[in-house]
């Protein structure tokens, strides 16, 4: 692939995922983030502080896979800014963050547009030469906590609960703690992961067993499609209907 000289920009280029596969490609060849930096802007995400290439890399493949999902065919850039507004912003933690970084979680959501990273968090041994596969799913998992404040913000009588541990009807949380699909033995019995695709650090990224976690979890899969069929049950017939109090 390469970008007509005419044109020099990203619109040259095909799809966003096309788009993404040349700006990677030209930032390794020739150093220069120009068309990384244009392709961030169409999706409202902006790293703060100094990330590793493969970092952002890994978070691009996310944001790109869960538009992809969200927009069902249509642009996943115009997806992903329904759902989660124009300026989505990844910091790091000691550069200049606060909030969010009290805490041994890698990454952390703060807000429906805001995740931090902590890289003072071990490496997860398992993810020894796989990194950016796993870090894309955790960033994904990621996003389902961001989706259900989202949502949230708009659910509830008081926004100010979002922030708390009460999840107003309505909210995807609250969805899931009615739905029996939530604990170890429960949902998807006969499939070898209770209905994920994998276990822990594989297609599993909550570190308790709270519904929120089960979310972001099931929001993973979702956006894979590889959720047993009780999850994707559960998660196909909520799902439209928190898109379009997001996007109505
Ligand atoms: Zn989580």
């Amino acid at each position: 692939m390469y970008i007509e000289e005419s044109c020099g920009r990203l619109e040259c280029i095909g799809n966003e995922r096309e788009q993404l596969e040349v700006a990677i490609m030209t930032e390794e060849y020739s150093g220069s983030d120009g068309l990384l930096s244009e392709w961030d802007s169409n999706f409202g995400i902006e790293f703060d502080g100094s990330w590793s290439n493969e970092n952002k890399n890994s978070i691009r493949e996310a944001v790109l896979k869960t538009g992809e999902k969200i927009g069902e065919g249509l642009r996943a850039s115009d997806a992903f800014k329904s759902v989660y507004g124009d300026n989505f912003t990844f910091s790091i933690c000691g550069q200049g963050v606060g909030p969010g970084c009290n805490n041994n979680y890698r990454m952390k959501t703060i807000d429906s547009n805001h995740i931090t990273y902590n890289p003072s968090v071990g490496f997860y041994p398992s993810w020894m030469g796989d990194y950016s596969r796993r870090n894309v799913r955790l960033v994904i998992h990621e996003f389902g906590h961001a989706f259900n404040k989202a949502v949230c913000d708009i659910v509830a009588v008081d926004a100010t609960i979002c922030s708390g541990s009460i999840d107003p009807p309505g909210s995807p949380y609250y969805d899931l703690g009615n739905s029996g699909l939530v604990g170890g033995g429960y949902g998807d019995v006969g499939t070898s992961f209770n209905g994920f695709a994998g276990g822990v650090d594989e297609w599993q990224f909550r570190y308790s067993e709270e519904k929120g976690e089960y979310f972001a979890d099931m929001f993973l899969g979702w956006v894979n499609g590889n959720l047993g069929p009780q999850r994707a049950d559960h998660m196909n017939s909520y799902m439209p209907g928190y898109l379009s109090i997001l996007s109505p």
